[in-house]
């Protein structure tokens, strides 16, 4: 299936001479822990160390002109999130299926009744989003297209999915460029470093938790990190807080887990949130978007007191909502745009870049869908209303899921999409315990682009696109998460 896709060209020659190779994965791998390119480790686990996240040794060609688009449409992405997020009614019809059956999905929509109906407490969201897109190779037969090729593909920018919560890398983002910056100035490749793009993630992504702070108004309220009872991304989670102090030295920066807001944490007579004598002014989720993170009622409860505090939260229930694979395939259906965006330009900005999504609604469409799912199960990902990786479903097990639900009202808790088939690139993939030289693969990307919304139901205060991030795994798995293991940090390569 994979022989007609593309390949990328790569930004060196390739390979490199073995001793000069091993050289310089030595070196970078030590650069990497050095400057924080790390996360702990899964297997060996302790607070006490570090592994170098894994990482693609040169920099991956992504066509400029495609990256420039998924940059410009980002303003009109967070602007289209925004307002869905803002109209109960769009929410309440796209979701009432899906948290009839997905108790998941369906406790996140009681938190946000409940609030609704109570009253909000504070209108405004904090938004730090990310797109997530893959180029999608236009079929050619052309030789020219093969491995090594000065050419570049026609390739067209496709729409992953847009992520609300926890939107990793804005530290590791960023460290992947520095790295392959300093692997090309080894190699002596100087003249290539102005194709790597500026990359000021981390920073933007912190002004934004910093702009919230500001307009919270007290001085001595602190920004609260919600964390996993364990966290293996650490790295990425306390440079933002390390970034933080030094943008602000007066902000100071506290990590909870779920567990511990509900056994600590109170709102006073003015619905600010006080945990251990610290007030909050804004809270940054890098929890709560996965079943595991509420082992019990008290961490449900947890969610429900922050929501219903005058904390900025990041993201408000009604953001997490509006990031559900389910609100995306809505948004994907004729018409449904138009409804949230006036400008045609940016209306077909973003249609540009939806792929085919469908719904598995008990209707005609559903139906549909069903048998397209069937028929052909390789061309589609299954998936659930779930963040974090691993929950798809791929290939023939397409199909078997589709026959074990497709009469069963779980079907309406899954979307399905087509899939998308990126153009491969050839390259060194550097991992913890891996060899040295490392082989040559073939690999495919996901680029992610960063965005922060500040608002509330009558006004964006602040849209902006902060940066990028781009992930590289092998051609032959269906996810990269990095922590997972089958993914590396890597960076675009424009040309
Ligand atoms: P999550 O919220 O868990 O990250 P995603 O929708 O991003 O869910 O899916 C996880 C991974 O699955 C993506 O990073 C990508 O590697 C792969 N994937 C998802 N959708 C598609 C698709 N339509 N075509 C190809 N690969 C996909
Ligand atoms: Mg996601
Ligand atoms: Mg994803």
């Amino acid at each position: 299936m994979q022989q007609d896709v593309p390949y990328l060209p790569n930004c060196i020659p390739i390979p490199l001479p073995e001793d000069v190779l091993v050289e310089l994965v030595e070196k970078s791998k030590d650069w990497a822990i050095m400057h924080g390119a790390a996360m702990r480790s899964k297997t060996n686990f302790t607070e006490d160390s570090l592994n170098f996240a894994p990482f693609i040794l040169l920099p991956s060609t992504f066509p400029r002109q495609e990256f420039k688009r998924a940059v410009d449409v980002q303003v009109v992405l967070n602007e289209l999130v925004h307002r869905v997020a803002h109209s109960r009614e769009f929410l309440t019809s796209t979701l009432k299926e899906t948290i009839q059956v997905d108790e998941f999905t369906g406790n996140l929509f009681k938190i946000y009744e409940t609030v609704q109906d109570e009253g909000v407490t504070q209108p405004l969201s904090l938004g730090l989003v990310r797109n997530d897109v893959m180029l999608e190779a236009v079929r050619s037969d052309s030789p020219n297209m093969k491995c090594g090729s000065e050419h570049m593909p026609d390739c067209c920018l496709k729409q992953v999915e847009f992520n609300t919560i926890a939107s990793g890398f804005g530290w590791l983002g960023p460290v992947s460029a520095e790295i392959q910056r300093f692997v090309l100035q080894e190699l002596g490749y100087f003249e290539n470093i102005g194709n790597l793009p500026e990359n000021n993630a981390l920073a933007g992504l912190c002004q934004g938790m910093l702009e919230a702070w500001k307009i919270y108004g007290r001085p001595k309220a602190v920004i609260l990190f919600i964390v996993e009872d364990v966290t293996y991304n650490i790295c990425d989670q306390r440079f933002h807080e390390f970034k933080i102090r030094e943008l602000n030295p007066h902000v100071k920066v506290i990590r909870r887990t779920l567990t511990q807001i509900g056994d600590n944490a109170t709102l006073n007579s003015n619905n600010e949130l006080i945990i251990d004598d610290c007030e909050v002014a804004v809270i940054y989720f890098r929890a709560g978007y996965e079943p595991g993170h509420y082992p019990s009622k008290k961490e449900w409860d947890a969610r429900l007191l922050m929501e219903r505090s005058q904390a900025i939260k990041c993201p408000s229930i009604q953001y997490h909502l509006a990031g559900t694979k389910k609100v995306q395939q809505a948004l994907s259906r004729s018409g449904v745009v138009e409804q949230f965006l006036t400008e045609s330009k940016k209306i077909e900005s973003v249609k540009d870049i939806f792929t085919g999504l469908y719904g598995l609604d008990f209707d005609e469409l559903g139906d549909q869908a069903v048998q397209m799912a069937l028929d052909e199960p390789e061309r589609f990902v299954l998936k659930p209303q779930r963040e974090g990786g691993g929950n798809n479903i791929y290939g023939t097990d397409v199909r078997e899921a589709m026959l074990k639900m497709k009469d069963t009202r779980e079907r309406t808790a899954w979307i399905l999409m087509e899939r998308i088939q990126p153009p491969l690139s050839t390259g060194y993939m550097v991992r913890p315990g891996g060899p040295n030289p490392p082989p040559i693969c073939e690999m495919v990307s996901e680029l992610g682009i960063f965005g922060v919304v500040i608002g509330d139901s009558d006004k964006i205060l602040v849209n902006k696109q902060v940066g990028h991030m781009l992930r590289t795994k092998v051609s032959t798995a269906n996810e990269g998460g990095v922590a997972a293991g089958l993914g590396a940090l890597d960076s675009p390569y424009l040309i």
